[in-house]
């Protein structure tokens, strides 16, 4: 496997500093509309670096257990693509970002219902539903067998973040409905629902969600592995998405401030992928105003700027 170009000691000084550097920042709340996420303890911080060779670079709570949330719907996303081809998912779901909040009903309301982006709640719900499974059962195991694969270790969920997701989530279920309602459901609108619900209340560590950035940056084949989680050629397409929608309202701002692809969750982390070379994540719980980790935005974009890993960036021309 190719080595990552950059040096491992300029990497672990990256993450060491990142960590200092961002460890007493102030701003942001823990997400309380899930019950549960406002207990986390809003010091925690982790932030880990992992490259296409398999290294790992941590700092800080790099081991704390967290909700996965919306990062899981990168990996519903990418076995949804294998299953179904580009083509088709594009036209069932849409790929376009929406520019509202992930779980805004007046998005749905502009498009006729449709989606649009697979990652907002809305896209992620239909995007379930595409999976091809037999029955209930048989598409959740699905989905969290990919999340192992990306991982690299088996993945569950934590029924007392499902408990608390699933008490306090009719916002989602409204939304399945209206999915249904403009023909973008293809399963039971109520099973998609659950399910979502089930897939952001995985647990991962910030060492897990570096290992997931990093099997999209090694081409959809897991650098601890070796398992061939997804084509190189649907890595694209995922990594387009988390572009244009991974950081929900602050997209752009991401795109002309960092330049990768990345995406984050209520639960506090952020995934940030730098194709070819490694994935940046970090984890903290509270959040700005658009739902992303302030300090895990702080951490992987001093990280990416330090190690020159913007997409946007012109290399010198040697004149
Ligand atoms: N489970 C959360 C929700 O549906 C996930 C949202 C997120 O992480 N942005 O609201």
């Amino acid at each position: 496997m190719a080595p990552s170009a950059i040096s491992t000691d300029r990497i672990k000084k990256a993450v060491v500093d990142a960590h200092k550097k961002h460890k007493s920042k102030r701003g942001g709340k823990n997400a309380s509309y899930i019950p549960i996420l406002g207990q986390v303890p809003s010091k925690l911080f982790g932030v880990c670096v992992a490259t296409v060779d398999g290294q790992i670079f941590t700092a800080g709570d790099a081991r704390y257990e967290f909700a996965l949330e919306s990062i899981s719907k990168v990996f519903t996303l990418g076995l949804v693509i294998e299953q179904r081809g580009p083509e088709q998912f594009r036209g069932k779901v849409g790929v376009d970002p929406t520019g509202h909040p992930f779980n805004s009903v007046l998005a749905l309301e502009l498009h006729n219902d449709k989606p649009m982006s697979p990652l907002v709640n809305a896209g992620a719900i239909s995007t379930i539903s595409l999976v091809e499974a037999i029955d209930a059962e048989d598409r959740w195991r699905q989905i969290l067998g990919v999340q192992g694969d990306f991982a690299g270790r088996p993945i569950s969920m934590s029924e007392a973040i499902n408990a608390s997701e699933q008490a306090t989530n009719f916002r989602n279920r409204a939304i399945a409905w209206l999915l249904r309602d403009g023909g973008y459901i293809y399963c039971d609108p109520m099973e998609a629902c659950d399910i979502y619900t089930r897939q952001c209340s995985t647990l991962v560590t910030t060492v897990d969600l570096a290992v997931m950035g990093a099997t999209l940056a090694n081409g959809g084949s897991n650098p601890l592995t070796g398992t061939k989680v997804i084509a190189r050629a649907n890595v694209a397409h995922v990594l387009a998405q988390m572009a244009m929608e991974g950081v929900y309202t602050r997209s752009g701002d991401w795109a002309y401030t960092v330049g990768l692809p990345a995406k984050s969750g209520v639960g506090g982390g952020l995934v940030a992928v730098a194709p070819g070379q490694l994935a940046i994540a970090a984890f903290s719980p509270p959040l700005d105003e658009a739902g992303n980790s302030v300090r895990a935005q702080a951490a992987v974009a001093q990280i990416a700027h330090t190690l020159q890993l913007g997409l946007f960036n012109v290399p010198p021309r040697n004149e």
